[in-house]
């Protein structure tokens, strides 16, 4: 294996991965398993109907370890449920981190709510509990934590916050399907909790999303928004009962079968692939552990908080251990090493103009503030910890598999570049403005 006193790539040294990575990054594992029960629904021209779905709403609320779950086509759909299950409505605020995928809150609008942008915990990467009371306002109607890039949100806190202003809390878990925070699964904490399971993400079905919850009028709400053909007599929440039959929303929210056929197989085996999964990333971390300017991001060892699947894993960066050099500069040499490595990741929300000037809907004012009693727009600046991020982070590879040559030669192209940084200086383009992206994480 190289070692660190080689010549960095990027000027002619030797590339630090030498070894074919074969199938270890492919995701999601598809095997005859899958391919029978996708078959079985479309044999049995049942793509459109409601047994499977059943099914596997059922599997995955034991699963998950909540009385219910109900399944969408996709994970916006399903916390746009969540949402609306919580009571959001017209005039309503909810605060949810900036530094997020925009399906974690965007869907407000469609209900005639907003959002106000809260803070992260630059070493978490997700909801900073102490920016989280001052942003509470007699609208507020819930907070949108978000398990981001795998890693667990401070529960503890923010639940706390949440109880003493009676708020709800909605969990978005589409990075961290089967992460603990302290000891328990994540998903779990809130009123509810809605995810994605699309094929990018760590539990990856198809196209697909899932609302889980205690609670029957929450449950009982989402049904409502978009599932007219289960919006019958058995609904028991008695504000929506005179609506049976249509859904109120306006929505047809249905999870696709193959989707719910492919979700019951990959569900089997997602906590074995998981379990591999932790146990390569968690090596690759152990490896960089000493190493100056990249810090891991994941919980402590004892803290009983896992990562869950690790989607779309990063790396923090901290350029003052490493003379200032720039996270791109930095992310050039570890390419060059044979890894496919990007500065950056998501850009605040706050900065974008569908949260400031857009006029979605022809109030003749911005979406954001058409329903809201004052304006809660947040400009650049408003979020400094937030705006920094995607200048302090960078991709890691996700590992589904437990190699130690391959795993070892990857944590070296990280350590070569950061323990070499003196002869990266010279030539460092420095980071640019607004990196990061909106989209920033792509799915093929
Ligand atoms: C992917 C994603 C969603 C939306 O899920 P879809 O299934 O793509 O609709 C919501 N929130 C976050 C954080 C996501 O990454």
């Amino acid at each position: 294996m190289a070692d660190t006193n080689e010549v960095l790539a990027l000027f002619g040294g030797p590339k630090a991965v030498q070894t074919d990575v074969g199938d270890i990054i492919d995701w999601p594992i598809v095997t005859d398993e899958d391919e029978q029960a996708i078959l079985d629904v479309l044999h049995r021209k049942a793509m459109s109907g409601m047994d499977v779905t059943k099914l596997f709403e059922e599997e995955f609320a034991a699963w998950q370890g909540t009385e219910y779950a109900l399944g969408f086509s996709t994970g916006t759909a399903a916390l746009q449920a969540a949402m609306f299950g919580c009571g959001v409505g017209v005039g309503d605020e909810i605060i949810c981190q900036s530094l997020t995928y925009w399906a974690s809150c965007l869907q407000v609008y469609s209900l005639g709510a907003t959002v106000v942008f809260s803070e992260v915990d630059p070493d978490t990467l997700c909801m900073d509990p102490a920016d989280i009371e001052a942003r509470i306002t007699e609208h507020t109607k819930a907070i949108m934590v978000v398990h981001y890039v795998g890693h667990p949100a401070d529960m503890d806190p923010i639940m706390e916050i949440a109880r003493a202003h009676d708020i709800k809390v909605i969990e978005d878990v589409s990075h961290a399907q089967g992460g603990m925070y302290k000891g328990k699964k994540v998903g779990t904490f809130g009123d509810v909790a809605a995810m994605s399971l699309m094929s990018g993400k760590s539990l990856a079905i198809g196209e697909a999303g899932i609302l889980v919850t205690d609670n029957l009028e929450i449950y009982e709400r989402g049904i409502a928004l978009g599932h007219y053909g289960r919006f019958n007599t058995d609904i028991q929440t008695p504000s929506l009962q005179p609506h049976i039959g249509l859904p109120m929303g306006g929505y047809k929210y249905r999870m696709h079968q193959m989707s719910s056929a492919m979700g019951r197989v990959q569900l089997r085996h997602y906590d074995e692939r998981c379990a591999e999964i932790q146990k390569a990333m968690n090596h690759f971390w152990d490896l960089l552990e000493d190493v100056p300017g990249i810090k891991p991001h994941r919980p402590a060892k004892d803290s009983g908080s896992t990562m869950g699947g690790w989607y779309a894993a990063r790396g923090l960066y901290r350029p003052e251990e490493v003379g200032g050099l720039s996270a791109t500069r930095f992310c050039q040499a570890v390419s060059a090493e044979g890894v496919s490595c990007s500065a950056g990741i998501n850009k605040p929300l706050h900065l974008h103009p569908l949260f400031n000037t857009t006029d979605v809907y022809g109030h003749g004012k911005p979406t954001r503030i058409a329903n809201a009693d004052r304006d809660l727009r947040q400009p650049v600046g408003s979020l400094p910890v937030t705006e920094l991020m995607p200048k302090r982070c960078y991709s890691i590879p996700w590992f589904k598999h437990y190699d130690e040559q391959i795993i070892g030669e990857h944590a070296m192209a990280y350590r070569k570049a950061a323990e070499n940084y003196e002869s990266l200086l010279e030539d460092d383009p420095g980071d640019a403005e607004g990196m990061g992206g909106w989209h920033f994480f792509s799915h093929g």
